[in-house]
């Protein structure tokens, strides 16, 4: 059976693009992917999303997201689609062996935050770990927190985070920044910032039951010496990487792998094909502007089917 819309993804963007699917009775159909909800998951208060005064956890955020998306009759599927072919009208869509047909396809498959690869990250990750200081910042008022890169977005977590922490450390693993040098400056010259070059953690030790990270472990790029370092948070600032390997071959990406999107809507470069949320979003990467531009990717979806259905 061939659909009218079919969504890649779970997060913000996605099951907002699903609710007005819905809504519009378009039927769609949903692909959570691997990590269901998004990187709302794996944060722990959310603070910034309007409509909740109180906080709402990301986990339950995304549950509520979803439960609102089947209220209106989206089915989702629990699969990720792992092939495409954009080459013809019907546009075709795999999850393993299992083939899916549909008029229009809208891509919300995000953006995942590089980490370090170690398991301590994986562990205290919501625990005194995070890869987002706008998210997460306000929580580590009066803490030592530490922010790992030397690019743009960990010279901009850095600054962000002095507003709270009261003193916030930037750890290199070289002796020079690769940020743009108005960021550095910044960075450089503000009082509550401090650089350690050359060194990179190598293990987090602390509990998610018993507080959180406590200390790291940080080790000399140049001697290989190892110091362990109390800690209260660790921000990692290493980049992002768009999830749009399986696109590329169909669709326009920038050259950090962006999908690119065009008429200040959210078309892509294939014709009933439409990218939403932070696959699109190098610069605000935010749950509320996700959102909008699902709705946005829905919309035009809806007057594209119209179009092709006249
Ligand atoms: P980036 O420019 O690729 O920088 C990543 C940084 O993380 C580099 O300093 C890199 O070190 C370090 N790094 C990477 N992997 C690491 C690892 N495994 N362990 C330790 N360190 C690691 O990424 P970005 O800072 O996210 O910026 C991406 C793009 O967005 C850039 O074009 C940037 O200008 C833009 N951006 C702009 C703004 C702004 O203008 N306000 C804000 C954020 C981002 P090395 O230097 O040694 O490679």
């Amino acid at each position: 059976m061939k659909r009218n819309v079919i969504i890649i993804g779970s997060g913000p963007s996605g099951y907002t693009a699903a609710l007005y699917a819905a809504r519009a009775d378009l039927s769609p159909l949903l692909f959570e992917g691997s990590q269901p909800g998004g990187q709302l998951t794996i944060t722990t208060d959310v603070e910034n999303f309007p409509g909740f005064p109180d906080g709402i956890m990301g986990p339950e955020l995304m549950e509520k997201f979803k439960k609102q998306a089947e209220r209106f009759g989206t089915e989702i599927k629990n699969q990720k689609i792992d092939k495409v072919d954009f080459s013809s009208d019907v546009l075709k869509v795999w999850s393993g062996d299992e083939e899916f047909l549909s008029d229009s396809i809208i891509i919300s498959t995000g953006a995942s935050a590089k980490l370090l690869g170690l398991e301590s990250e994986k562990k205290l990750m919501g625990y005194g770990v995070s890869a987002c200081a706008t998210c997460d910042a306000f929580f580590f008022r009066d803490k030592k927190v530490f922010v790992v890169g030397g690019g743009d977005s960990a010279m901009e977590e850095a600054l962000f985070l002095t507003k709270f922490a009261s003193s916030v450390t930037i750890i290199h693993r070289r002796d020079k920044f690769r940020a743009s040098k108005i960021m550095q400056d910044k960075a450089l010259s503000n009082d509550k910032i401090d650089v350690m070059w050359n060194s990179s953690i190598v293990d987090m030790i602390g509990e998610p039951d018993k507080g959180g990270l406590k200390s790291i472990m940080v080790k000399s790029t140049i001697d290989g010496s190892i110091d362990k370092i109390d800690s209260d948070g660790v921000f990692l600032g290493i980049g992002h990487t768009p999830n749009s390997d399986i696109f590329k071959d169909y669709i326009k990406l920038n050259d950090k792998g962006y999908i690119l999107t065009y008429n200040n809507s959210t078309e892509t470069s294939v014709k009933g094909v439409f990218a939403a949320g932070d696959i699109m979003d190098p610069i605000y990467r935010q749950a509320i502007t996700a959102a909008g531009s699902g709705c946005m990717a829905a919309l035009d979806a809806e007057k594209y089917l119209e179009n092709l259905h006249i």
